[in-house]
């Protein structure tokens, strides 16, 4: 799909309700979610239809010229196609009309753009991991999701009920003003709206074209050094020195006590076997909805956390500099990658990004990944070519400098900035990778267990290539970095 360009002075942004849907209207949520889920999976078969004819023709010996047409996967084209189906289609006679055309538009723009994903990725022109081909979505597992994009959509004036086509009124379970007070003064415009059912809750975002309204920063002249871990979530240096540290509120270790009770509750009830068409008993389903409510409470009070976090240094600071981790590797560690996950790494950088962007002039500066921050003294620069992980304090050999070894990286990170310093410093929409050349005995983060990894893939590893080996060996020893901190 192609991506919408707000108007001079403007960005997009979301704004996000949880919905207190009434009976009625939560059933017809699923059936519109459903009916975007039916879609999508007529759109992969329709177009998948006719690569298995040609195929089929090919060995009939049928010549290339007299095969059947490849079947389109542009929206417009899934849309006529679709549009003639739905009407002789056995599956969807008798109930396609209930749902909005919204519904079925949701699941061919996501086919098509999946068909578009598998292409692209498959001649070279994605970036990121291979895309397969399109398949089937399971009613079991598939998130439920739908997205208005034509027709009545709208935050009611009383601020607590919102309009969607065919839905009609759903009341909010708060408050709407965020978005209302914007709209009723003219400073907002909505483009769409999606609903998705998340952790047991409905929700709509409305995708908005809003003023730009860039908030000044408390500090702007102040620039600071985020160092992310797994003991401390963050330690914190600015320009003035000041070291402050975030403590991980490790919420999922503190519910893990919690779950694993839950769970046993769950296994000792009749549960659904899908190989003997066994259904969940009522106690089996009553115990794995109590399971899933931890599970959504780990996971909003870690979302709340990191909110909360990001949205005050992105409020304080003028520029912020964070290291670019390898999250994607890290979490490859099985032995980190409970703790990486829970700390949700990944999720600040994505946030402090927007935020960026959206709220204050701050501008974001990402530390090259490869960039030495825990082996370079802060006081005078020198690099360390070792510092085993277990050495929690930085002893400088040259200027004899003792400090933490975390607050060392943070207070390192915050002097990147001064380096990446372009134009005025007051733009806010940059995101600006600084390139430090490798100091000697800097290209990898530790060598503390190198040796013996190595031999590892070496024995583990016949058919990796020598240099995938290389890359897998510097995401581990990226992520053991991260153990003792
Ligand atoms: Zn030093």
């Amino acid at each position: 799909m192609k991506k919408f360009q707000p108007q001079p002075g403007f960005v997009v942004q979301a704004f996000r309700f949880a919905l207190d849907p009434n009976a009625a209207r939560e059933h017809a949520l699923r059936s519109h979610c459903g009916a975007a889920r039916a879609a999508y999976n007529w759109a992969v078969g329709w177009v998948e239809a006719s690569w298995w004819q040609r195929r089929a023709e090919e060995t009939y010996g049928i010549l290339e010229e007299s095969l059947t047409e490849w079947r389109p996967w542009s929206l417009p084209s899934l849309r006529k196609a679709f549009n003639e189906a739905k009407h002789t289609d056995p599956r969807f006679a008798g109930w396609w009309e209930e749902n909005s055309k919204e519904a079925y538009s949701t699941g061919l723009a996501n086919a098509s753009a999946a068909f578009d994903n598998y292409a692209k990725s498959k001649s070279g022109k994605r970036k990121g991991a291979r895309m397969g081909v399109p398949r089937f979505k399971s009613k079991r597992k598939a998130r439920l999701s739908c997205r208005f994009t034509t027709g009545t959509i709208r935050v009611d004036t009383d601020g607590r009920h919102v309009t969607l086509p065919r839905l009609g009124t759903i009341r909010t379970h708060e408050p709407t003003v965020k978005l209302l007070g914007r709209v009723q003064a003219g400073t907002a415009r909505i483009l769409s709206a999606t609903v998705r059912h998340e952790r047991g809750c409905w929700f709509v975002s409305f995708q908005a074209e809003v003023k730009r309204d860039i908030v000044r920063v408390a500090r702007p002249d102040v620039a600071v050094g985020i160092d992310l871990g797994v003991k401390t979530l963050a330690v914190m240096a600015d320009s003035t020195g000041e070291i402050r540290t975030v403590p991980n509120p490790g919420h999922y270790d503190a519910a893990r006590a919690q779950l694993r009770r839950a769970s046993r509750t769950v296994s000792r009830r009749q549960g659904p076997d899908r190989r003997t068409g066994q259904k969940p008993s009522r106690r089996w389903e009553k115990a794995n909805a109590a399971r899933n409510r931890v599970h959504h409470r780990v996971a909003n009070l870690r979302e709340d956390a990191l909110h909360k976090l990001t949205t005050a240094v992105v409020a304080e600071y003028g520029t912020v500099v964070v290291e670019d981790l390898n999250v994607a590797g890290m979490l490859r560690n099985r032995r980190l990658a409970r703790r990486i996950a829970d700390a949700g790494f990944g999720e600040i950088r994505r946030q402090l990004t927007y935020k960026t962007r959206q709220r204050h002039a701050t501008r974001l500066v990402a530390a090259n990944r490869w960039y030495p921050s825990s082996k370079t003294c802060s006081g005078c620069g020198t690099v360390k070519a070792k510092l085993p992980l277990h050495v929690r304090t930085y002893e400088c050999d040259a200027c004899h400098l003792v400090i933490d070894r975390d607050d060392n990286a943070a207070l390192n990170l915050a002097a990147l900035a001064a380096a990446a310093v372009t134009g005025t410093g007051v733009t806010g929409d940059q995101d600006t990778t600084v390139v430090v050349s490798k100091p000697r005995g800097a290209d990898r983060k530790t060598r503390a267990t190198r040796p013996r990894r190595q031999a590892e893939a070496g024995r583990a590893g016949g058919a990796t290539l020598p240099h995938q080996r290389q890359t897998e060996t510097r995401d581990r020893t990226q992520a053991e970095a991260l153990t003792l901190r």
